[in-house]
């Protein structure tokens, strides 16, 4: 790595340090950082009352390496900024996450998952080095093979608990101008379940997602690479992509805006109307809008909040599953991303991986579900969920009771990692800040 980025890095990491150090007063702690959360807005969420740790200046790519195809950067850094970056070399990251400003180390502390999830799992399962700092202002260097790898493992999905990420190490593949899609059109989710499996097995995709328009209406979206194209379109004003995939046959994008085709919603794009989006939408993308709902979050509902979650169902249990939602929820259209599980996570419990036979997910994306039933929709998910071995990500609104929570997620692991590298609580536990703290209660 060239010495000056180093330098510059190791001088941001010891700003970090000192701030984690001087903290004494016992509040809890997050992190500020430049980019916009990409946390689903939750009235009263306790984070915004956090004593901060400012990571803002994290922003840097320290290094990319095209011959060894790996890359180094800072945990701020933005996908957008990462894919200019790589594509000037003739790479990308293997895993890119549909948002703009969706950060490497919010990725890995969170979720992530793309159109190339059917082949490498999340952003996380193509990283091999992570630099933490813990809440005492230790620097850990983690990877899967040294003395910190329940640490790297277990910092995915942590949420920020399980200190800071400062620096990750991840791998590139060879990129291409353009994405070519087709869009296949199923009647029945067993012949769409078929065509996924199928093209999961052949590889003969690069990348695969799909809509779910209806339950009459199964959209699979078949990318890859290609030199030419004979046309280009992109979704980032008035053009909306997720309708587009019931209307045309094929489409052809330049790759950074195949990457960010959902930057103005998944399936929730606004402004919604077409005069709306040709006045405001070249303005209006998703992070101008989750940093207008963090600025007023305080006036969200607080009683049975609009819907906006994805779940990972075991593939075997998806017919179960989407039968159970159309008659429970009924609300489409849904978006869904194969996943394939390439490492059975430490942050899960053992018994959990005992019992599933699945080798793929389908990851089911809401957007926007406002709630009509008697019963709180977020918990009817999570109990189907865990009927059905499903797991939902922890960035919505969370319901499950304590004792619930750690018959999931890997109660001794979480210890263990915690008790090295925040034994005094600082950044909370994950059970407190994703299910109490997140949803305003102390
Ligand atoms: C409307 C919406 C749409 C979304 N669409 C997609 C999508 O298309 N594809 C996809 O993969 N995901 C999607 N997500 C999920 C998103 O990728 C995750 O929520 C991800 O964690 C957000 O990353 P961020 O950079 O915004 O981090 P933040 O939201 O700021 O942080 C996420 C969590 O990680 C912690 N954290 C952040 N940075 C660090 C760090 N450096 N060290 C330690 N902890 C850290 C934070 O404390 C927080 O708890 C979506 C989320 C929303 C709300």
């Amino acid at each position: 790595m060239n010495p000056d980025a180093q330098e510059r890095h190791a001088v941001k990491v010891a700003r970090i340090v000192a701030q984690l150090r001087a903290h004494t007063n016992g509040k809890p702690l997050s992190l500020r950082k430049k980019a916009v959360s990409h946390q689903v807005p939750k009235p009263g969420d306790l984070r915004h009352r956090d004593d901060k740790i400012d990571i803002s200046d994290l922003t840097e790519i320290l290094e990319i390496d095209p011959v060894r195809r790996v890359c180094v950067a800072e945990s701020g850094v933005t996908f957008v900024d990462l894919v200019a970056a790589t594509l000037a070399h003739g790479l990308v990251p293997i895993v890119v996450p549909e948002l703009k400003t969706i950060t490497i180390g919010g990725a890995v502390a969170g979720c992530s998952i793309e159109s190339m999830s059917f082949v490498r799992g999340g952003f996380h399962d193509t990283c091999r080095a992570y630099e933490v700092i813990t809440a005492k202002g230790d620097v850990l260097h983690c990877t899967p093979e040294n003395e910190h790898a329940l640490v790297f493992q277990m910092v995915h999905g942590a949420f920020g608990t399980l200190g800071i990420l400062s620096k990750l190490t991840f791998e590139l593949v060879p990129a291409k101008k353009y994405v070519h899609l087709r869009y296949e059109r199923y009647t029945t989710l067993a012949d769409y379940q078929a065509a996924i499996a199928d093209h999961a097995e052949r590889r003969d995709v690069d990348f695969m997602d799909g809509i779910i328009h209806s339950p009459q209406l199964y959209v699979l979206a078949a990318g890859r690479f290609v030199d030419r194209a004979p046309y280009t379109n992109r979704y980032d004003w008035v053009k909306v992509y997720y309708t587009s995939t019931a209307r045309r046959f094929e489409d052809y994008l330049e790759t950074p805006h195949y990457f960010f085709r959902y930057d103005r919603g998944v399936t929730n794009v606004r402004p919604k109307s077409f005069v709306g989006r040709l006045l405001f939408g070249k303005l209006l993308a998703s992070s101008e809008w989750l940093r207008i709902a963090e600025k007023v979050h305080f006036l969200l509902p607080r009683e049975k909040p609009t819907v906006t979650l994805d779940v990972f169902v075991p593939f075997s249990k998806v017919p179960e599953f989407l039968a159970w939602y159309e008659r429970e929820l009924d609300f489409y259209p849904l978006w869904c991303v194969p996943y394939r599980r390439v490492h059975d996570y430490e942050w899960l419990t053992d018994g959990y991986w005992k019992a599933l036979g699945d080798e793929m997910f389908l990851d089911l994306a809401i957007y926007g579900m406002k709630q009509r039933g008697p019963r709180n929709a977020h918990r009817m998910m999570e109990e189907k969920l865990r009927e059905l071995g499903g797991i939902k990500t922890l960035i919505s609104h969370n319901y499950y009771p304590e004792e619930e929570f750690w018959q999931i997620f890997n109660k001794p692991n979480y210890d263990a990692v915690k008790q090295l590298v925040d034994p005094d609580n600082a950044f909370r536990d994950l059970y407190t800040k994703t299910c109490k703290a997140a949803m305003g209660k102390v």
